[in-house]
């Protein structure tokens, strides 16, 4: 993004022009939640203004129009990520629910004790204890993917370890160290050894393009706060066929076909999978967002994305005593950047960085195992989005210097 584009492009954003503690607000936690465009946030408003609606059900033209956009925010989320159908589009509400979902549905129908689920080690916990729990309820096993010292999946012995497996999932991009994992080279050798593949898409949709087709996975879970778009949506796409298989996870109102006094027959994918009212302005404002990612361009947000972070890279060398987790190069590498700071406590550096008003995260990151594999209780997180700019980056390293000279 050019320098003229930027500047448009953060006018579009209004909460970033304020002032926090006297300063310009710096928004780096995106990992955690993004911020809203205009559009966005007009698409939401508008809806409860001129036509506010249940789907599905009514007969009016307000409920017709309701479902029409709502529909259409469906199919707009299956182009994003060229899914064969807009049928493999399942509304959820983010990236845990939808885990959850396949979890239940898929894996208490499908695994039995001794069949094996292979995660990683940099997992968020969403892609972890699901998982867990799946595994008291059947009797199956979690397996791990370590990680090499520049926090990369060690693949090495993939094919040995995915004997027995039944499910991989894994993240496609990391939220704490920003590796991104080669999932179709992973998915290609899962296949091959009969196991389907989840892919946590949470922090990767946002950021670059996904092709669910090219990567040949079978299910994706990623959440719409995370890419421009409310909280309370979220999206779980899977290979229609085996959706279809797959029995549902919550019961009530639209997920089904005909209900007796004692047994019920159940709709279609994706209205199986999606239980009582959903959440419908946040689904149509979710499209408007994806509208909104695509005509800026995947590839140019990632590359925009790729240049912060190769700047912040080299920035934050220059910080004595900063150690950064996840990979030091731009290679396979994504816009969030954890490190330690010796001698200051990841959550007094966050604080220095507030009252400078560079809002960043520092804790776990709900990345637990991580943390314990590197020894470490915390850590604090920049991370960047399409609206940050190098002066930023700036701000954020003279706040470390500052953090170090308060501390050290
Ligand atoms: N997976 C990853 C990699 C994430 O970064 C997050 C959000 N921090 C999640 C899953 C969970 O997303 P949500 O809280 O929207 O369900």
């Amino acid at each position: 993004l050019s320098l003229f584009d930027i500047v448009a492009l953060r006018r579009e954003f209004p909460i970033l022009n304020q002032s926090v503690n006297g300063k310009t607000l710096a928004f780096l936690d995106s990992a955690a939640s993004s911020q809203k465009p205009r559009r966005v946030i007009d698409c939401l408003e508008e809806y409860y203004r001129r036509y506010n609606a249940n789907v599905h059900r009514g007969i009016y033209r307000l409920s017709e129009e309701a479902t029409f956009a709502f529909e259409r925010a469906r199919g707009k989320v299956a182009r994003f990520i060229n899914a064969r159908s807009q049928r493999e589009i399942v509304f959820v509400r983010n990236t845990t629910e939808a885990i959850n979902l396949v979890a239940r549905s898929w894996g208490d129908a499908n695994l039995r004790a001794g069949d094996r689920i292979l995660l990683s080690i940099m997992e968020h916990h969403s892609n972890l204890v699901p998982w867990q729990m799946l595994a008291q309820r059947t009797g199956a096993q979690l397996e791990f993917l370590p990680i090499d010292g520049e926090g990369r999946l060690a693949l090495d012995h993939l094919d040995a370890q995915l004997a027995g497996v039944r499910l991989v999932a894994i993240t496609q991009q990391s939220n704490v160290l920003g590796t991104i994992n080669p999932v179709a080279e992973i998915a290609r050798r899962a296949h091959a050894c009969g196991a389907l593949v989840l892919v946590d898409g949470a922090q990767s949709v946002p950021h670059m393009p996904v092709d669910v087709q090219a990567l040949d996975i079978d299910f994706l879970a990623f959440s719409g706060h995370k890419m421009c778009a409310p909280t309370g949506i979220g999206v779980l796409w899977g290979r229609r066929a085996i959706l279809e298989q797959m029995p549902p996870f919550l019961g009530g109102g639209s997920m089904i076909r005909v209900v007796g006094l004692h047994e019920s027959t159940y709709a279609d994918v994706p209205a199986r999978f999606e239980a009582g009212t959903p959440a419908i302005a946040e689904a149509i404002a979710l499209g408007e967002a994806v509208d909104f990612l695509q005509e800026i361009g995947m590839d140019r947000i990632s590359a925009h994305e790729r240049e912060l972070l190769g700047y912040a890279l080299e920035r934050l060398s220059e910080v004595e005593g900063l150690r950064v987790y996840g990979p030091t190069t731009t290679e396979m590498r994504g816009g969030a950047v954890s490190f330690t700071l010796d001698g200051v406590h990841p959550h007094d550096v966050a604080a220095v960085l507030d009252s400078e008003g560079i809002a960043v995260r520092a804790g776990h990151h709900c990345a637990q195992p991580l943390h314990a594999h590197y020894d470490i209780p915390a850590t604090t997180r920049a991370s960047f989005y399409l609206y940050n700019i190098p002066e930023e980056v700036d701000r954020l390293v003279a706040a470390l210097h500052k953090a170090r000279t308060l501390f050290g």
